[in-house]
């Protein structure tokens, strides 16, 4: 099979994934603005036609409105912390190692800082470490991880050029939401890594992450499909893949919201 084929087959086994009919007649040039449009069944007859998301036209669909801006703090008021004067992605990690600021640092095997290259274009955060995270120490590596895994491939971004970190980092007991207090303990150290990173984007998923970053109660719900701001990166919000594990309705509109982050990368 030639490479075209191959590539082709691999992206349509995605889009079967992802429940992402749509998104081969958008590239296919039928234009996202006429979902009642008839849809066409993806074949691989039709495959030639359809392309990565990455590669059709940045026309493909309008910007969302705007949505919040968080603009926290730093520098000058968090100058005697020490998180904030780490000087590279290492040392937030070092910090982190030996954290005892709230009491999720009982019960860790291994804090999960994050991980991804330091001039990574996006950010992607979740919620806190599952099982898995706090066994190896690395984030997203469990069937969510698999999940995000698939997802970033599809919008051909490799999950090695993606920074993917959560907002605590070290595993809330069973699993279970991670608090108010232990959330704003860990704060300063994403903080700290999107000051460092710089990202183009960050890819808030679930309700936990979007909430922390955009400093908000409202609801995973009413926060998608807008384009919000923390420190002016443009933050867009999404299903936590766990929760599209739970519920595969979710697959399309998470579909549409990482397609979004993707046409925000220069
Ligand atoms: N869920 C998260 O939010 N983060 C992980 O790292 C793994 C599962
Ligand atoms: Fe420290 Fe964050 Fe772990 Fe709490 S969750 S102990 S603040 S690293």
């Amino acid at each position: 099979m030639s490479d075209g084929r191959a590539l082709a087959r691999a992206f349509l086994e995605q889009q079967r994934l992802l429940g992402g009919d749509a998104v081969i007649l958008t590239a296919a040039g039928a234009g996202t603005t006429a979902p009642a449009a008839p849809a066409p069944h993806a074949t691989a007859a039709t495959a030639p036609v359809a392309r990565p998301p990455a590669a059709a036209s940045p026309a493909a669909g309008a910007s969302p409105p705007p949505g919040l801006s968080y603009d926290p703090p730093s520098g000058d008021l968090f100058a005697t912390d020490p998180v904030a004067r780490a000087d590279s992605l290492g040392a937030v990690a070092e910090l982190v190692a030996s954290c005892t600021k709230c009491r999720l640092c009982e019960g860790r095997r291994h804090t999960v800082p994050g991980e991804g290259p330091d001039d990574a274009r996006l950010v992607v955060v979740g919620e806190g470490p599952g099982r898995v995270e706090d066994e190896t120490g690395r984030p997203f590596v469990g069937r969510a991880g698999e999940l995000l895994t698939k997802i970033l491939a599809a919008i051909e971004l490799p999950r090695e050029r993606v920074f993917i970190c959560n907002v605590v980092k070290c595993r809330p007991p069973e699993n279970r939401v991670p608090q108010y207090d232990e959330i704003a303990a860990c704060l300063p150290y994403l903080v700290r890594q999107i000051e460092l990173l710089k990202p183009q984007v960050i890819l808030a998923m679930g309700g936990t992450a979007a909430q922390t970053l955009l400093d908000t109660k409202q609801s995973l719900g009413a926060l998608r499909n807008q384009l919000h701001r923390f420190r002016g990166i443009p933050v867009i919000v999404t299903y936590h893949p766990a929760a599209l594990l739970r519920n595969p309705n979710w697959k399309k509109p998470t579909w549409d919201d990482v397609r979004l982050a993707r046409r925000l990368l220069r």
